[in-house]
C-alpha cells in the first residue's frame, strides 16, 4: 500500500504544511536551476542541505489543491531565480529550509523531498539528466531521462484532469 497523506514540516518545526493523497510523482531532478537555487538556500545560516552528492534535488509532487500551509505561513519566502520567472522556490526563513517550489502557471506543487518524513515515496526517475555537471553521475540505480519523463507527463496530465484541468494559487 502506497502510504497517502503527508505532513512537510521545516527543520525547526514552526512551518508544517499538509499534503494528502499520494504523490502524483516522486522524481530527482538534475536541472541547472534547481541546482542554482539549492546552492544558493545552502548558504543561508542553519540551512539544510538541499543538493545531493550526484548534483540532483529531491521531491514530491502533489495536486495543488492537496497541499495546504497548516502552520507557520508568516515565516514562509519566495525566491525567484530571476524577476521574471514563473517559478518560485518557498523557504522557511525560520531555519532556512526550503519547503516547495511553485510552478506558478502549473497544477501541481513540488515539495523538497527532505521536508517529508522518513517513509515518502522514494524517488522512482530521474529527469533533467541533460544537465548534469559534466563527470557526475546519478548515484541513484533508477532511470534518469535527458529531460522529463513520458510517465511524469501522463501522471501530471491524468491529476490535471482529476483536478477539472483548473490551476488552483498556492496561498497562505
Ligand atoms: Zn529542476
Ligand atoms: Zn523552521
Amino acid at each position: 500500500m502506497t502510504k497517502t497523506g503527508f505532513s512537510a514540516t521545516c527543520t525547526c518545526g514552526e512551518v508544517a504544511l499538509t499534503a494528502s493523497g499520494a504523490p502524483i510523482l516522486s522524481a530527482v531532478c538534475y536541472c541547472e536551476s534547481c541546482r542554482k537555487a539549492g546552492r544558493h538556500f545552502e548558504q543561508a545560516p542553519g540551512a539544510p542541505s538541499v543538493v545531493n552528492a550526484d548534483s540532483g534535488v529531491e521531491y514530491c509532487l502533489f495536486r495543488k489543491d492537496r497541499v495546504k500551509v497548516a502552520r507557520g505561513g508568516q515565516h514562509l519566502q519566495e525566491h525567484r531565480l530571476t524577476a521574471a520567472s514563473p517559478t518560485r522556490r518557498i523557504v522557511a526563513t525560520c531555519c532556512n529550509a526550503p519547503m516547495f517550489v511553485d510552478f506558478t502557471k502549473g497544477h501541481w506543487l513540488t515539495l523538497y523531498r527532505d521536508r517529508l518524513p522518513a517513509d515518502a515515496p522514494p524517488v522512482e526517475l530521474g529527469v533533467m539528466g541533460k544537465d548534469l555537471p559534466a563527470g557526475a553521475t546519478p548515484a541513484k540505480d533508477i532511470p534518469t531521462y535527458s529531460t522529463f519523463s513520458p510517465m511524469a507527463i501522463v501522471r501530471l496530465l491524468a491529476a490535471w484532469a482529476a483536478m477539472g484541468f483548473r490551476r488552483p494559487k498556492t496561498t497562505w
